[in-house]
């Protein structure tokens, strides 16, 4: 039988135990796992790697606990701004989108910008227009107001005046509310692999900022020929660096293994002082998922196991 495997990230960053509840804890590891078997039984009965990853982003869209769709982070002024991006390995096709405001699940939008459009990313008013053309859930605003993202957004705007009680709330919350994209990256039976994220973007952020999410090559890049990725953390930092193909083309120029390749990447993440991890999976099956955090909500599942491996922690 040939190889075939997903492994997801919900957002890497400050997550130590000692701030995570038990009862949040259970609540994140259930999801990922949810999410991570929805795409690995896609994959089982010989489906395809784009339908794996856009259901397992689906299933964390859908939660509150991600920073992606439901669960997007507030920008300055109280509104949600979404970034979106999927590829496919095999064509090189891609799509993505960026400042949704209503579309309620921007994976499937980015997924029908590759496959009904001619273009590779639609922003704003022009992508929602689209969106509706093509019959995508669209919903009110208030969707994605949640109590934990709106406190968040409380406390990072106080961080700009910051006193000793603020720090202490930040230190608990508001740090991870800079991180929390979600991402999918599959092989499936035919060899054809696939990438796709997808992300609130950053708390806080101004001007129609917009991430490395729905950058093709910094927050997602697939490759049959080498490797599917996706990115999470301090989107600017994967920018600079165009993190996802960086490891592709680190195995392709450079012939390195994926797992090399991989820690390369968040090596010269780290140089720069950029924070964030990756998942990766190459055309052989084999999964990586580096970080320089304490911490990055993930999971992976492969043929041959009986059972998902879920992670948070960077001990694990
Ligand atoms: N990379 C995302 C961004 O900068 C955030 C994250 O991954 O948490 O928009």
């Amino acid at each position: 039988m040939n190889n075939f495997g997903i492994a997801i990230h919900g957002g890497a960053g400050t997550i130590v135990r000692k701030k995570l509840t038990p009862k949040l804890e259970k609540e994140y590891r259930a999801v990922l796992r949810q999410s991570i078997v929805s795409g690995y039984d896609i994959l089982k009965v010989g489906g395809s790697s784009l339908d794996a990853v856009q259901s397992a982003i689906v299933v964390m869209e859908d939660s509150e606990l991600f920073n992606a769709g439901k669960g997007a982070v507030f920008t300055h002024d109280e509104t949600n701004e979404m970034d979106c991006s999927i590829m496919c390995g095999k064509t090189l096709e891609c799509g993505a989108g960026t400042l949704l405001r209503h579309v309620k699940n921007p994976i499937i939008f980015a997924r029908t910008v590759m496959e009904k459009s001619e273009h590779v990313l639609l922003a704003s008013d022009g992508a929602e227009q689209f969106a509706k053309l093509h019959n995508l859930e669209i919903v009110d605003p208030k969707y994605f107001h949640t109590k934990r993202r709106w406190f968040q957004l409380q406390v990072v705007k106080e961080k700009e005046t910051e006193t000793e009680t603020t720090r202490a709330i930040l230190d608990h919350d508001g740090d991870n509310s800079k991180h929390g994209t979600v991402g999918a990256v599959a092989l499936d039976k035919n060899g054809n692999l696939a990438a796709a994220t997808s992300s609130g973007g950053m708390t806080n952020k101004r001007y129609n900022r917009i991430g490395d999410t729905p950058m093709i090559g910094a927050g997602t890049y697939a490759d049959n020929r080498t490797c599917a990725v996706s990115t999470t953390g301090h989107g600017e930092y994967f920018m600079r660096l165009v993190t996802a193909k960086d490891v592709s083309d680190l195995m392709s120029y450079k012939n390195m293994s994926l797992k090399d390749a991989s820690n390369e990447a968040i090596k010269k993440l780290s140089a720069i002082d950029g924070s964030g991890g990756l998942i990766a999976i190459d055309k052989n099956g084999n999964i990586t998922m580096p970080m320089n955090t304490p911490g990055m909500y993930r999971a992976s599942f492969s043929n041959g196991k009986q059972e998902p491996l879920v992670k948070i922690f960077v001990e694990e």
